[in-house]
């Protein structure tokens, strides 16, 4: 074991503070990291204030993590000291169940272990997250990024990145369907440049009027005011697939109506309470799908980063230092983020 430094939440309505801990030492599968930036995911800001149950503190945050090997274990195959790399929400699962089989370790039939707030299998506790200097995970959850990324706007791709990616792929969006993306937050933004790159047609739905010119530079080929019941009526029966990335309870009808016949909606916002319940109707009339989808499996990650790097691809980053992380949060729960909050870890030693 070995002493490592970062930030935590002590309780929930406790400002987030400096927090030495222990990292295990590298087993024969592990890769050591120093973490150079880590995004800020809403998640985050939803666990550090106990929104969602079952939080432990004190909770180190951070699942968007960049940062260089220093050292790898004797059986670690794909990675070397110097390495450019990343880690996400997960840092292990079962790796013996059928959607571990299949790649698809988020829906781990035992559950997967998060990178933060999960219970720890090495250490005992709970796992610590990104807000930190330095992280060790087994080599099957971490994943390589190209020299092509600018590695703080590569961080958000961990969370942000494959969240929007793999429902996108799911759902087979391609050239000739019409998209929305409902919110230009963290995962909405990277949702609007994925479908873009995928051919479609995305329209972004917004509450924030001085986003417009943001969601059409991004991406989008036409913007829709989601509070302007005229704009949302000129959009009834059009739309294959709505990608619904709202931190916050709000009507779903508004958007049902927008699908057309077994059109999908796919939810991957996680508000801490629920949504009103959609009205029946609009489901059963035109066949319509409402479904939802947790981040991505670890090889579907590394594909989205391939994707990513062909692409030309990264996050619209705001650089913070970690001692911003209040005020980030607080712009956070105003909509005011442009488009994601990336912590320089460097700022740790400050
Ligand atoms: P974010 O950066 O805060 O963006 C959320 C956006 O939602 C806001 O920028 C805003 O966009 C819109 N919004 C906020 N409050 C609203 C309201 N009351 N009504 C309508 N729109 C509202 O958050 P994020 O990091 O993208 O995360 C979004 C959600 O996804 C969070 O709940 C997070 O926990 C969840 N999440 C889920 C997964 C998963 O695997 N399913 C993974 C990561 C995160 P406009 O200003 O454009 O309206
Ligand atoms: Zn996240």
């Amino acid at each position: 074991m070995s002493s490592a430094s970062g930030f935590a939440a002590h309780a929930a309505d406790a400002p987030m503070a400096p927090f030495s801990f222990e990292r295990r030492a590298p087993g024969a599968h592990d890769v050591a990291i120093d973490i150079l930036f880590c995004g800020v995911c809403h998640s985050d800001l939803h666990t550090a204030r106990a929104e969602w149950e079952g939080t432990v503190f004190p909770v180190v945050p951070g699942h968007e993590i960049v940062g260089r090997v220093t050292q790898v274990g004797a059986h670690v195959s794909n990675f070397a000291v110097g390495m450019t790399v990343g880690v996400g929400c997960m840092v292990d699962s079962c790796q013996a169940c059928a959607s571990c089989a299949e790649g698809l370790e988020q829906y781990c039939e035992t559950g997967f272990t998060g990178t933060y707030n999960s219970p720890d299998k090495h250490l005992g506790g709970v796992t610590y997250g990104g807000y930190a200097d330095r992280i060790v995970v087994d080599e099957k959850f971490v994943l390589h990024i190209s020299d092509k990324l600018d590695p703080a706007g590569a961080a958000p791709l961990l969370c942000a990145g494959i969240t929007t990616y793999s429902p996108l792929r799911h759902w087979k969006v391609g050239p000739g369907m019409k998209v929305g993306i409902v919110g230009l937050g963290g995962l909405g933004h990277m949702g609007v440049k994925l479908a873009h790159a995928m051919g479609a047609q995305v329209v972004l739905f917004t509450t924030s009027p001085g986003k417009e010119a943001d969601a059409l530079r991004l991406g989008a080929n036409e913007v829709v005011i989601s509070k302007d019941p005229k704009q949302m009526a000129l959009h009834a029966n059009s739309f294959d697939f709505i990608l619904n990335t709202v931190a916050a309870p709000h009507s779903l009808d508004a958007f049902l109506v927008l699908l057309k016949r077994e059109g999908t909606m796919t939810l991957v916002g996680a508000p801490a309470s629920p949504h009103p319940s959609p009205q029946v109707f609009n489901l059963i009339m035109k066949r319509r799908h409402l479904a939802g989808s947790l981040i991505g499996g670890i090889r579907e990650t590394q594909e989205m980063l391939d994707f990513c790097a062909e692409h030309g691809i990264t996050s619209d980053i705001e650089m913070i230092r970690i001692q911003e992380i209040d005020a980030a949060y607080e712009r956070m729960l105003k909509s005011d983020v442009k488009y994601r909050f990336v912590i320089d870890m460097a700022s740790l030693a400050a």
